[in-house]
């Protein structure tokens, strides 16, 4: 039987999903619960449907919609021109997408035998099992870390942090190339000591690694209510005040390459 997976988007274009330009494939489903996401859509695994908001004259919309491997590289590759001129190719998004690990798998595979330059965009929470066996088929990981505290980090997204620093020691290990990605939530993972924590756990890994800081924009709130969802209690206000320019020159002055945005 042919492998198939569940994507509930494709951005073609992405300019900030890893190097040159990209599309990006948004699969479905993931495990975390994190109170500021603003992709809702991307959590549950099956196929849904958004209704219109009330007073909209647009229909019902369904997120979801199933692929084989080949009909989604034919997709992929109708950019292939401007990924060889721009060093680009396709990234894995989500949702997270090492929950669809076996369709992962099949895409990972067949886009190293056509030479497309693939990323994962994860927030690292598998089994390591499964981290395993993909780590050795992306050319690049976009990795969340969130919060080093476990109890907050099981507060604010649902999960224990521990499969996704023990996934991040495996990656490590096994040389494999990753980036560092921050959300930066205020009054959630913005705080000194987090960052701090961090730079710590970070420290010893491979130091040609890079961080991105990411800013946060409080979106999505719509979404939530097409789904018939609730909106995460603790969601914080999209408020500025975040000093991006000290967090991003405490982790330069530890050493790392550091950025501000995806
Ligand atoms: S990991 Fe990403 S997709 Fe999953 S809940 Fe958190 S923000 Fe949303």
């Amino acid at each position: 039987m042919d492998t198939t997976g569940i994507v509930f988007r494709i951005q073609k274009f992405a300019l900030h999903d890893g190097p040159g330009i990209r599309t990006t494939i948004f699969l479905k489903g993931c495990p975390l619960r994190c109170v500021w996401c603003h992709n809702p859509e991307g959590q549950e695994p099956g196929e849904q449907v958004m209704q219109p908001l009330s007073g909209s004259s647009a229909g019902p919309q369904r997120v979801g919609r199933r692929f084989r491997v080949e009909a989604l590289l034919n997709q992929i590759e109708k950019d292939r021109l401007f990924y060889d001129e721009s060093g680009g190719g396709v990234t894995f998004s989500g949702g997270e997408p090492l929950r669809q690990d076996v369709f992962l798998d099949a895409m990972l595979r067949t886009c190293r035998r056509r030479e497309l330059h693939t990323v994962v965009d994860t927030s690292g929470h598998a089994p390591l099992s499964v981290m395993e066996k993909v780590a050795p088929l992306a050319d690049l990981f976009l990795y969340d870390l969130k919060l080093m505290d476990d109890e907050a980090h099981r507060r604010f997204t649902g999960v224990s942090n521990r499969a996704v620093l023990e996934n991040l020691l495996l990656l490590n290990r096994l040389g494999r190339p990753f980036r560092i990605r921050i959300p930066m939530v205020p009054g959630i993972t913005d705080g000194e000591s987090n960052l701090r924590r961090i730079a710590d756990f970070l420290e010893p890994l491979d130091a040609q690694h890079g961080v991105d800081l990411l800013p946060y924009h409080r979106i999505g709130e719509g979404k939530y209510r097409r789904l018939r969802m609730q909106l995460p209690v603790e969601m914080p206000a999209n408020r500025q005040g975040i000093d991006m320019e000290a967090a991003a020159a405490m982790f330069a002055s530890r050493g790392f390459r550091v950025h501000i945005g995806g």
